[in-house]
């Protein structure tokens, strides 16, 4: 996608540009700044035991991680992604 062409309209929130396919194709009338949907959560786990272990990042959707909060047992270690 040519970044260039990309039609922009302003946030209805803060005012900044944000690109129109944001609205057009997802429905946000906020920019990812304003926006407290759609920001998907990786979070990093540890598989194996002893000498032997690995790490692993899951991502999530907002809905997935609000799941996972509810029944997390012990606390994983949460990184938000860019939003
Ligand atoms: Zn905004």
């Amino acid at each position: 996608m040519n970044m260039k062409n990309l039609k922009m309209i302003p946030c209805t929130a803060c005012g900044e540009p944000m690109p129109e396919l944001r609205l057009t194709k997802f429905g946000y009338k906020v920019c990812v700044n304003c926006s407290t949907v759609g920001s998907y959560r990786a979070v990093t786990t540890t598989g194996g035991s002893g000498d032997h272990t690995w790490n692993d990042i899951q991502i999530m959707t907002p809905e997935q991680a609000k799941a996972a909060d509810a029944n997390a047992a012990k606390k994983p270690k949460w990184d938000r992604l860019g939003e």
